[in-house]
């Protein structure tokens, strides 16, 4: 199913792990009878060093769920990402979710990450 992406937004330049955590939102939205719909990707202003420069952050659109459902969306998507992998970070900020795959975590990490 293809993504929906806000006017102008452009998934173009998303790396394929966003790519992936998109894919499962959509799913995620879907089952609580919301539409994804992504905010922003490799553009708009974002703070320096931003992992959304490097195709590696999108924001998804919250306006239109109610508190209840986006509570249950959050702690879904964050269940589901975490158990593809610890690299993914879900935030939940004022006007939207934050997702994004920080490569920064480190191989130590990772290693506790598969032997838990
Ligand atoms: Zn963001």
């Amino acid at each position: 199913m293809a993504i929906q992406t806000k006017r102008g937004v452009s998934l173009a330049g998303l790396q394929q792990p966003m790519l992936d955590a998109l894919t499962i939102a959509e799913q995620v939205y879907r089952r609580y009878g919301a539409t994804l719909v992504v905010t922003s990707a490799t553009d708009g202003r974002h703070m320096e060093n931003s992992l959304h420069y490097v195709g590696l952050a999108a924001d998804l659109r919250i306006r239109d769920i109610g508190d209840s459902r986006l509570e249950s969306i959050y702690f879904d998507l964050s269940a589901q990402l975490a158990a593809v992998s610890k690299r993914f970070q879900v935030i939940l900020e004022s006007g939207h979710i934050h997702v994004e795959y920080d490569r920064r975590v480190t191989d130590e990490t990772f290693k506790d990450e598969q032997s838990s």
